[in-house]
């Protein structure tokens, strides 16, 4: 979603604070990083007529009262993701109220200098019956399709429209499978209340992506914590039969493309509608506003807000086979965690 910031207006703001105070030294270009859009909790909405197929921001609902520290945690979380950005935008440079767009992080063509990212995952597989204890194999096909997607290398990425080709990006991450927990337990649906990672905790969370492939239940596909949350809960939970490509899977959800979604979100990212109206930001600036999740398969264009829709990013609600993207602002977004002083800057060795 595009927003248009009054960075300028705040850095004049603080430049007369300064003043003020009998000090004419260089303006801090930190200071006209503008959050006041900044916001974590949401009303959960269903509309178009579809489910409400990730959880993920109403567990984050519900952490946030549960936890009173969480909102200032993911505040600054958002502040130094925003930082990061208008620095590398800046070129590194300390020019005064040059930033613009502080919160867009779009167009984020310039190097961060963290090279492709690898991440390690562990894999959980919590099972009532034999069709829930995944195999291999299937475990296999998620890999596959989470690196061909955080790559650019997945097969229907000409799928894409040419409005939005331009920005579709090689998001530049990578996962590597260390390993995979098998586990027998008569629960048959876990909810989306994090008992299984309470069963199960995940295996050194600050250096690994822990995914929890477990009945959720009530038609939940899946969902994430994002950065910034406790260390005991961090990872991803998916359902059996969305994870992977082969085995036990089920249309029109059996492209991976759930697990592509979590760990977006696992990697700060929104969803592309901004869980709200026109108004409320995903953050991104090179994704069209939209008020409200797109399912099933769009056909192109899809008009919301006063621009097409962007209905074939991984961060929307669409079936498998019509995602395709995501955006360069998105990813500019995602690497800026593992920045110095990011909060997942710990998987880097
Ligand atoms: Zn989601």
């Amino acid at each position: 979603m595009k927003r248009i910031f009054l960075t300028l207006a705040v850095a004049a703001s603080v430049l007369i604070g300064c003043q003020q105070n009998g000090q004419d030294s260089v303006l801090p270009t930190q200071e006209a990083i503008d959050m006041s859009d900044f916001y974590v909790e949401t009303d959960v909405h269903e509309s178009r007529g579809g489910s409400e197929q990730c959880h993920s921001m109403r567990v984050l609902n519900k952490q946030l009262k549960e936890n009173p520290g969480l909102y200032k945690k993911m505040y600054d979380v958002e502040y130094a993701t925003r930082k990061f950005l208008a620095g590398k935008k800046g070129g590194g440079g300390n020019g005064n109220g040059g930033g613009g767009n502080t919160g867009g992080g779009g167009g984020g063509t310039t190097p961060d200098n963290l090279g492709v990212v690898n991440i390690p995952v562990y894999v959980h597989v919590v099972y009532s019956n034999s069709q829930q204890n995944i195999s291999d194999a299937q475990i296999a096909s998620q890999m596959t399709v989470l690196n061909d997607d955080f790559r650019k290398q997945n097969s229907d990425a000409g799928n894409t429209p040419s409005e939005f080709a331009g920005v579709a990006a090689d998001a530049e991450i990578t996962f590597s499978l260390a390993g995979t927990f098998r586990h027998s337990n008569s629960t048959s649906s876990w909810g989306t209340n994090n008992a299984v990672k309470s069963a199960y905790p995940p295996v050194t969370p600050a250096t690994h992506l822990n995914i929890w492939v477990a009945n959720i239940g009530g038609g939940i596909l899946g969902y994430a914590q994002f950065p910034g949350g406790s260390s005991a809960t961090d990872g991803v939970v998916c359902s059996p039969q969305y994870f992977g490509t082969t085995g036990y899977v089920s249309a029109p959800f059996n492209g991976g493309r759930t697990m592509t979604h979590e760990v977006g979100h696992y990697l700060n990212l929104r969803h592309i509608w901004g869980d709200g109206r026109c108004r409320q930001d995903d953050f991104v600036a090179d994704t069209p506003s939209s008020d409200a999740p797109n399912y099933g398969c769009p056909s192109y264009p899809t008009v919301n807000c006063r621009s097409n829709d962007m209905t074939m990013n991984y961060m929307d609600y669409t079936d498998d086979a019509c995602m395709s993207m995501f955006s360069e602002g998105q990813k500019s977004r995602m690497r800026a965690i593992f920045a110095s002083g990011g909060p997942r800057a710990s998987m880097l060795n």
